[in-house]
Parts: structure tokens; C-alpha cells; sequence
């Protein structure tokens, strides 16, 4: 039985569907994929215009920028976009963090379509349910709290950053920062499908092989070359064997590079792979592995072998206050006659990034929705106001003392 004191914020978001339509359909419209420099200003500009409703500060927070190793083996740094950052009650008792990101993954050229609704009740459009709608549930459900009387024992932090989509490599340590004094993490990913949140994560890790050779005529002096991507093929080979060697541990060789002509001995190879663990102490034995297996390979005359990168994500396992926060809004649900479970998945986020900095978190408040990441990406225009009630409702339960201390 809900508490008459949360009807007004609850009945105030049940009339806010157009309004947060409105601004999901807007920012859709804005290419903010992670390098597009230009897009993500405008989406930086559209996101304070519309948060500052909230009367407070909003930070620009410039971000280091990101370094990759371009296609023929070297360091490079990308620039990024900047994150923001407003707070309310930054002296209140508990503090909580809601996190989401403004970038895609659609490149500014991608045919994904535009911003339409195509049947009753969805919304179609690069972004809409990752994460653009969970940006305007996490905006809707404060504007709600804010309208609650009894809310002064709660402050809270919003940070938008610019790369979740590419690791958050930049925005790590700022979100190491602001995590910092806070009791209660709440992220803004789409939740699944079927309307579960996402309970364990797997954790994930990226790796660039670099295999050097010496090259050679392939005709004339072929036994003078030493091929590169002869060597870089039987060594990822090996890599994949590690597949499963572990409960739930894969290897995903996703790209490979290398050689420039067919009358060439190739000299160098390049092999990008993604690894993801479900328990932390597998990203020792598979470092251990992955290292033992290019040791192996450089002993070859000629070829020498080398790796790059690491695991950006630790897993994120369901237990003691991440698991009370799950339940929490298990309830909140209920209350609102929602049925909400919760499901594993091998998919990383900044939830994972921030248990591992020691906010537990749930990480899957955004919109129900589904086919992300690809050009039919849609949204349930009805859970935009679904999941603003149950993020609002959480949030008054834990300000009157109805959820207590996480
Ligand atoms: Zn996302």
C-alpha cells in the first residue's frame, strides 16, 4: 500500500509521458556518437538547457583523452567530449549517484533511420533506448523527487558522460572521484526486454596482438621472410582455446589485420579481441594464459609478439548491498504493481566501474526497450513514465526512512 504522501510526485509524473517523449525524440535527433566532437557539444548544450530546471551549477568536466593502437601498431589518442555534472544537497546525510552516458555507438555516416514513432507506443531511433530515454527517466524521476517534501535527507549527484559506449576510459577516474561519499549508485541503462534489471556482470577486457616479422620478396627470397600473419593466425588460435577454460570465461578475436601485397611476406599483424570473466580472479589466469602463449610465439626466429591493453571492466557480482538495493527495488516495484526480477548478463557498464570503487549500484533503471546498437533500436514509449514512478519512488522511500540506511 502506497503512503499518501508519494501520490503527488507519482500522479505529476503519470501526466509527464508527452514531455519526456518530447525530449527523448530531441536528443535522438543529435548525432552524439562518442568521436563526434560537434554532435556531443550540442548534446552537452540540449541536456543543460534541459537540466537546468534544477537551479544548480552545471560542470563541464573535461576528460583526458583516449588512447588506442591505430592499424599499424602504434599509440594514438582520441579526443572526447566533456561529462556534466550537477549535485542538490550536497550536505544531506545520504548521497546518491545517478550515472548515464550522451554517447552512441551510431558513427555520424550510419544508416540507422530517424527518430519516429513507427507503431503505437514505440519510438524508433538511434539512441532512444540506449541510453536517451534512460536520461529522461533519471531527469523526470528527480524532477518528481524534488516536488516530495519529505526529501531533504537525501542529496544527489548527476554525472552524463561522454564515452561509456567506447569503456569509459576517460571518464574513469572522475567517476572514481565522485563516487566517493556517496551510499547508493543508480545507473540508467536500458533495463531488458522483458522488463527485468540486470543483476550480475560479467567483467571485459580488450587486447591488441601485435605480431612483427621481417618481410621479403614472396618469390625471390621467401625463405628470408618471416610472415607475420602466419604467426599471428596459429597464435590466436591458441587464444581462443582458452574458451570456456573457466565458467563463463570467452575470447572473441573480433578483428585482424596485416600484410599489404600478395607477392609480400607480410611483416606485421595485428589481432583486436575482447575477453570477459565472471569472476575476478579470472583476469589473473587468463593474463597468465595469454602471456604464456605469446612467450611461446616470440621464440620463433624473427616473429616477436606483443600485447597491448587490459580488463576496463571487473565483473560485477550480486551480492550484500547491490543485491539489498535490487531488492529494494523489487519492492518499489510491487508497489507499483510491476513485477521485476533480475537476470545475468555479459554485458558491462559504469555499474560495473562503480562496485568495483565500492558503490553498489543497480544499473538498469532506464527504459524498457530492445535492439540496441543496431539500426531498428526502439523503445516502449510507456515505460518512460514506468520507470520514472519506480526511480522516484525509490528515492522518497529512502528519504522518509521507509527503505532504510542501504
Ligand atoms: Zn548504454
Amino acid at each position: 500500500m502506497l503512503k499518501s504522501s508519494y501520490l503527488p510526485a507519482l500522479e505529476w509524473l503519470a501526466t509527464q509521458q508527452k514531455d519526456m517523449l518530447a525530449l527523448v525524440m530531441r536528443w535522438a535527433a543529435i548525432n552524439s556518437h562518442t568521436f563526434n566532437l560537434d554532435g556531443m557539444k550540442q548534446m552537452k548544450s540540449a541536456l543543460k538547457e534541459t537540466f537546468q530546471v534544477f537551479q544548480e551549477e552545471i560542470e563541464d568536466i573535461d576528460l583526458p583523452p583516449m588512447e588506442f593502437i591505430n592499424s599499424k601498431g602504434h599509440s594514438e589518442f582520441k579526443s572526447l567530449g566533456s561529462a556534466i555534472k550537477l549535485s542538490k544537497r550536497a550536505h544531506a546525510p545520504l548521497q546518491v549517484l545517478l550515472v548515464i552516458h550522451m554517447d552512441t555507438v551510431y558513427p555520424v555516416d550510419h544508416p540507422a533511420g530517424e527518430v519516429k514513432i513507427t507503431e503505437e507506443n514505440i519510438l524508433r531511433g538511434p539512441g532512444v533506448c540506449d541510453a536517451k530515454g534512460g536520461i529522461a527517466v533519471l531527469f523526470k524521476a528527480l524532477e518528481a523527487f524534488e516536488r516530495f517534501p519529505e526529501n531533504e535527507n537525501v542529496g544527489w549527484t548527476v554525472v552524463i558522460n561522454p564515452d561509456e559506449e567506447v569503456g569509459s576510459h576517460g571518464s574513469l577516474d572522475f567517476l572514481k572521484k565522485v563516487a566517493q561519499n556517496k551510499q547508493v549508485g543508480l545507473l540508467y541503462e536500458p533495463c531488458l526486454p522483458s522488463g527485468d534489471l540486470v543483476g550480475a556482470r560479467k567483467g571485459s577486457g580488450n587486447f591488441t596482438l601485435i605480431v612483427r616479422g621481417r618481410s621479403a620478396h614472396a618469390g625471390r627470397d621467401h625463405h628470408l621472410g618471416r610472415n607475420a600473419v602466419d604467426a599471428l593466425a596459429k597464435c590466436i588460435l591458441k587464444i581462443s582455446g582458452l574458451n570456456g577454460s573457466r565458467p563463463g570465461l570467452t575470447v572473441n578475436v573480433g578483428i585482424i589485420e596485416g600484410g599489404q601485397a600478395l607477392n609480400v611476406v607480410p611483416d606485421f599483424a595485428l589481432a583486436r579481441l575482447n575477453v570477459r570473466v565472471e569472476r575476478e580472479q579470472d583476469e589473473d589466469y587468463v593474463l597468465t594464459a595469454m602471456k604464456f602463449i605469446i612467450n611461446e610465439f616470440s621464440k620463433f626466429d624473427g616473429i616477436s609478439v606483443g600485447i597491448h591493453g587490459g580488463f576496463f571492466a571487473p565483473p560485477k557480482t550480486l551480492k550484500g548491498k547491490t543485491l539489498t538495493l535490487l531488492k529494494s527495488f523489487q519492492s518499489c516495484g510491487q508497489d507499483l504493481g510491476l513485477n521485476l526480477n533480475w537476470q545475468p548478463s555479459g554485458g558491462v557498464c559504469d555499474g560495473n566501474r562503480l562496485l568495483s570503487f565500492g558503490l553498489p549500484n543497480v544499473d538498469t533503471l532506464g527504459v524498457k526497450g530492445g535492439a540496441t546498437h543496431s539500426p531498428n533500436e526502439y523503445l516502449y514509449i510507456d515505460s518512460l513514465v514506468e520507470r520514472a514512478k519506480l526511480s522516484a519512488l525509490f528515492l522518497m522511500k529512502l528519504a522518509d526512512g521507509t527503505i532504510k540506511k542501504i
